[in-house]
Order: C-alpha cells, then sequence, then structure tokens
C-alpha cells in the first residue's frame, strides 16, 4: 500500500487545478485520471468562455495543457480509475483497478456525466455504434447529409442542435414542453437556423432499429427511427431519423461515496456553502459533483483551487504540513 498526503480523484479543470495548487504547496499530490481523463472538456470543441484565450481553445487542447502543467510543479498523474473508497478511518484507502493506496487528506473531482433517457437500447446502441450519441462533437461527422434528432430544452441540446446542423441536412429539436429551458442567446441562434426543425412536447419512447452489414460483414443493429408520444393528448407518432442525441442533463459522480458523505436529493455531494468541505474533515469536493447550478469550467477550476488550499489548511492543523 503507497501513502500519500493528498489524492486527487478526477482530471477535469476542477482536479487539474486542485493538483496544481496543491503541487505547488509541496503536497506532492497523486491525481488518478479515471474513465474518462481529462474530463467533458475532451469532448467538446471550440472553448470561448475560459479567460485567457482571447480566440477561445479546443476543449482537448486545453485539458493537455493543464496536464503538462500540473506535471511541470511534480503532480503524479496515475491512469487508473478509484473502484472503492473507504473514507470511514484514517488515513483514507482508495482501491483503484490496480493497486490500493492510502492518504490524508482527498480531493473528490469525479464530474458528472452525460444522462440517457432509460429507454431500451439508447445506452447500448451509444456503446455499439448504433447511431446514438450524448456528444455531437464526438459522432457528429457520422451523420453527413442525414436527418437526425436532438432530445432536450437545455443549452446543451441547442448547442449540440446548432453544432449537428454542420453536418446533418435536418435536426429534430424534440422537447418534452413547448418552452425551452436554454438561455435566450441560444434560443435566437437555433430558432434562426432553417435545419433545426423544432418538435414540441414529445417524448421519445422507444427507438426503432435495422440490422446493417458492415465492409466486413458483420451485423450492426442500427438506428432508423423513433417513437414518439405527445405529451398532452397521448398520441403516438413515428419520426424517421438515423440519428439520435441524447442532451437531457448530466448526473454527478457519487456512486462510490454515496454511503460515507452526505449527498443532496440529486446525488450531488453536500459541502458547506463556501467551500469545499464535506461532512469528512479531510475530505474536499470541487467541481461538477458539488455543483449543480453554475457547471462551468472556470467555476470548477475555481472550486479546484479552494479545495487545494483547503486541504493545506487541514493537513497543517493536524500537524503534517508545517
Ligand atoms: P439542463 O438540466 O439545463 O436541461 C436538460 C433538458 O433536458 C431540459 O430541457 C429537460 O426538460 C430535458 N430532460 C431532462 N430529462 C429528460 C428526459 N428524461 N426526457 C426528455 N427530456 C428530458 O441540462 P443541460 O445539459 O442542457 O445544461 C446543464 C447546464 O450547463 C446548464 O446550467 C446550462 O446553462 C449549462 N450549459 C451552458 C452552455 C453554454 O453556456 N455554452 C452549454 C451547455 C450547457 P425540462 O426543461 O422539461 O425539464
Amino acid at each position: 500500500m503507497t501513502h500519500h498526503k493528498v489524492i486527487i480523484i478526477g482530471t477535469g479543470p476542477a482536479g487539474y487545478t486542485a493538483a496544481l495548487y496543491a503541487s505547488r504547496a509541496n503536497l506532492a499530490p497523486v491525481i488518478f485520471e479515471g474513465s474518462q481523463p481529462g474530463g467533458q472538456l475532451t469532448i467538446t470543441t471550440e472553448v470561448d468562455n475560459f479567460p485567457g484565450f482571447k480566440n477561445g481553445i479546443l476543449g482537448p487542447e486545453l485539458m493537455n495543457e493543464m496536464r503538462e502543467q500540473v506535471l511541470r510543479f511534480g503532480t503524479t498523474i496515475l491512469t487508473e480509475t478509484i473502484i472503492k473508497a473507504d473514507l470511514s478511518s484514517k488515513p483514507f484507502a482508495l482501491t483503484s483497478d490496480k493497486s490500493t493506496y492510502t492518504a490524508d487528506a482527498v480531493v473528490i473531482a469525479t464530474g458528472a456525466s452525460a444522462k440517457w433517457l432509460g429507454i431500451k437500447k439508447d445506452e447500448e446502441l451509444s456503446r455499439e455504434g448504433g447511431g446514438v450519441s450524448a456528444c455531437a462533437t464526438c459522432d457528429g461527422f457520422f451523420f453527413k447529409n442525414k436527418e437526425i434528432a436532438v432530445v432536450g430544452g437545455g443549452d446543451t441540446a441547442l448547442e449540440e442542435a446548432t453544432y449537428l446542423t454542420k453536418f446533418a441536412s435536418k435536426v429534430y429539436l424534440i422537447h418534452r414542453r413547448d418552452k425551452l429551458r436554454a438561455s435566450k442567446a441560444m434560443q435566437d441562434r437555433a430558432f434562426k437556423n432553417s435545419k433545426i426543425q423544432f418538435v414540441w412536447n414529445q417524448e421519445v419512447i422507444s427507438i426503432d432499429t435495422q440490422v446493417h452489414k458492415t465492409t466486413q460483414g458483420m451485423d450492426v443493429e442500427k438506428i432508423s427511427g423513433l417513437q414518439l408520444k405527445d405529451t398532452q393528448t397521448g398520441r403516438i407518432s413515428s419520426l424517421l431519423v438515423e440519428g439520435l442525441f441524447v442532451a437531457i442533463g448530466h448526473s454527478p459522480n457519487t456512486s462510490l461515496f454515496k454511503d460515507a458523505l452526505t449527498l443532496d436529493e440529486s446525488g450531488y455531494i453536500r459541502v458547506t456553502p463556501g467551500t469545499t468541505k464535506t461532512n469528512i474533515p479531510g475530505v474536499f469536493a470541487c467541481g461538477d459533483v458539488q455543483d449543480k447550478v453554475f457547471r462551468q469550467a472556470i467555476t470548477a477550476a475555481g472550486s479546484g483551487c479552494m479545495a487545494a488550499i483547503e486541504t493545506e489548511h487541514y493537513l497543517s492543523s493536524i500537524g503534517l504540513v508545517d
């Protein structure tokens, strides 16, 4: 078992910023990359709202810069995923897919993941190249000149729909109500786009599929359409599409900590307001895993900084650093 003063879990903007400050404070942090190294920004294109990049920067490039920056100050990055966390006694014990580690302080920056509709096949088809996705930037290219649908009424749905019009011949925006949750600016942009057709008051109840042969002769099940239900009248209708993008929000990645830490009703880690302190002294949470309001790269980075400073104060208060 290897012991470290500080272990950080997750490598989005929150985790990397915590690592940056902790390494510059000589805490020799170890950061676990997890199953999505670089976090959600690695599946976006242009980031125009992170200060310091007047012409914008690509999401993966920004995350790579953050990675290089923490390496420069001596952070150890482990390409392992934590699968078990024992926070019941000190030092805390974290088990990865390779080994078990102990730590005096833990910073949780595990972020949030895209939600699925929960209907038969949506997540399976996304894993198996079946034409269902939660990331327009990653998969939009496969839908050149095709008719596709996006589900959701928030900023993500409208952003994805607008982006997808670069490839698709038509994008249906399916929303379960007749009012969007998205910001006015995003709505205006989407309403002006002649390739986007809004489908109001509809929920997707099932996905129709067809089996296609690949060039290697393998059978692949792909989406061929959707069954929709009118949320006002209950009427069922069909929509022919060759792709479906699910953009209905995110769930915090807190399953590892649900027995040890206090979570809110949506599963986000509760921190003492204005801090990154969880209900366990020495365990801190930053970024989207504790923030369902702002969820921005810059706010995540800010809370990562707070977590590192609070970690240093904590370690000092128990006599583990000067
Ligand atoms: P939101 O939670 O804001 O929106 C989710 C949307 O999906 C809602 O319209 C909701 O409907 C709908 N929805 C939820 N569950 C279902 C379901 N089971 N079936 C059908 N529809 C469903 O999530 P977003 O990911 O859009 O945004 C998250 C945060 O990130 C927001 O704060 C947003 O402003 C921000 N963001 C900012 C961007 C930017 O500024 N560039 C870009 C993207 C996101 P209903 O409205 O009926 O509840």
